[in-house]
């Protein structure tokens, strides 16, 4: 099966991936493309690990036009993919999000960043607190400055359906996808000239795209290239709070610190935790106090609905957090002919995937980016130490 040669070999294969190969064959159909990933149940990826939701709301404009274009591909998926991918639909569940600032300085950025993302074709209004009191009876806002919230285009979908069905499409396009673990690749001066897997051994490739989440530093290490990019912790609860249902609500980024959407007559809620760095690739031990110490009060604070709440379950995730910017990292790194990056998302990557996939498919089939210009995200500004800070990290 893995006899080559492959026109392009990836390492990883969830969504960054798959939506990747998919795009590839789209735009080259008969083209040779390897996915190789680790872990076919996908446990521990960030894709099956994700809370799956998807905004307008960002503070870069390439963010915006991104999440603009992986909207539109989530909502119309099974047109998009065809009946190959075998997936009817993402049920995309449009609640929006709410953004609440709780400082002057606060409320005028949101201004700023509402009127950029609405030139961009996003719907975000700010609202002031008693507008926001209007809406949402149910929250107390007096610590509250301002409001972001999207109208349309902002809520959540099916991660496994996305992933699973770039993946049955690609295959369907004659994509294999190899369950093996990238062990390093093989550099000849520029060029990656073979990908090394565990139980494969050598594997002669055309272009190279890492796209591995938190195991893509190990990988660009055996080639020579530094990534600013860790495992970083996060633990998300699923929670019920029979005094506070309210299932039409938005996924509300509190200035608090905590994060919150309905679920299932419940809801999601996770915090970033107080000392944030590096984690074991290893652990995925949840941080039980998380919920006690940081979330709760801060959610009794935003409603007395939350005065009884029970945890009926969590999970761990790793973001493949970019230490430089919290950005992603995309394209072909400088001083190689055919090696690419896609990594670093830090917790936005799966409703970037569809715009980031195409952008790499132009990249390698072309040497540039055709429709989006995703160059902002560039490999350039790692070498360089020049951040591309983006404000709106959840
Ligand atoms: C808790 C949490 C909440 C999130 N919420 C959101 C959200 O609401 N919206 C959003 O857009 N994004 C969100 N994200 C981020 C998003 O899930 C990720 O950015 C995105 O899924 C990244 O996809 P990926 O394919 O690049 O990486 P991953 O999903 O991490 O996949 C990498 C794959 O590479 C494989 N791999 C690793 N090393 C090797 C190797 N050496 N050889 C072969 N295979 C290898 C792994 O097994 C894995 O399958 C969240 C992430 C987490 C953890």
């Amino acid at each position: 099966m893995t006899t080559g040669p492959w026109d392009v070999v990836i390492a990883g294969g969830a969504v960054t991936g798959s939506a990747t190969a998919w795009w590839l064959l789209r735009m080259q159909p008969g083209l040779r493309v390897l996915v190789i990933e680790k872990d076919p149940s996908y446990a521990q990826a960030a894709t099956a690990l994700s809370v799956a939701s998807v905004r307008q709301q960002f503070s870069n404009p390439v963010n915006v036009e991104i999440s603009r274009f992986g909207v539109e591909f989530i909502r119309n998926f099974a047109e998009r993919i065809g009946p190959e991918g075998g997936i009817p639909s993402l049920g995309l569940k449009e609640n929006g999000y709410l953004f609440l600032a709780g400082t002057e300085d606060g409320a005028r950025l949101m201004e700023e960043l509402a009127a950029m993302q609405r030139d961009l074709g996003a719907a975000t209004e700010v609202l002031d607190p008693d507008a926001l009191r209007r809406r949402f009876p149910w929250m107390n806002f007096d610590d509250v400055t301002a409001g972001s919230i999207g109208a349309r285009d902002e809520g959540w979908f099916d991660n496994m359906g996305l992933l699973n069905g770039f993946r049955a499409s690609a295959r369907a396009m004659g994509a294999v996808f190899m369950h093996d673990r990238v062990t390093g690749v093989e550099r000849d001066g520029e060029r990656i000239v073979a990908v090394h897997a565990a139980q494969a051994g050598r594997i002669a490739c055309g272009a190279f795209l890492c796209a591995a989440g938190t195991g893509s530093a190990a990988i660009c290490r055996s080639a020579g290239i530094d990534i600013p990019v860790e495992p970083r912790k996060r633990t998300v609860f699923v929670i019920d709070a029979p005094n506070a249902r309210h299932p039409g609500a938005p996924l509300i980024i509190d200035h608090s610190g905590i994060y919150l959407r309905p679920e299932h007559g419940g809801w999601i809620t996770a915090t970033v935790p107080e000392v944030d760095g590096p984690c074991d690739e290893g652990d995925w031990e949840p941080d039980h106090a998380q919920f006690e110490d940081a979330i709760w009060p801060r959610l009794y604070a935003r409603s007395e609905g939350f005065d009884a709440v029970k945890v009926t379950r969590f999970w761990v995730g790793h973001y493949d957090y970019n230490t430089l910017d919290q950005n992603a990292i995309l394209g072909r790194w400088p001083g190689t002919e055919n090696f690419h990056i896609a990594a670093g998302f830090s917790g936005h990557g799966l409703q970037q995937s569809p715009a980031v996939g195409r952008g790499l498919a132009e990249m390698i089939l072309t040497g540039g980016f055709q429709t989006l210009d995703l160059s902002p995200l560039g490999p350039e500004r790692v070498l360089e130490n020049r951040p591309f800070l983006e404000k709106a990290v959840v």
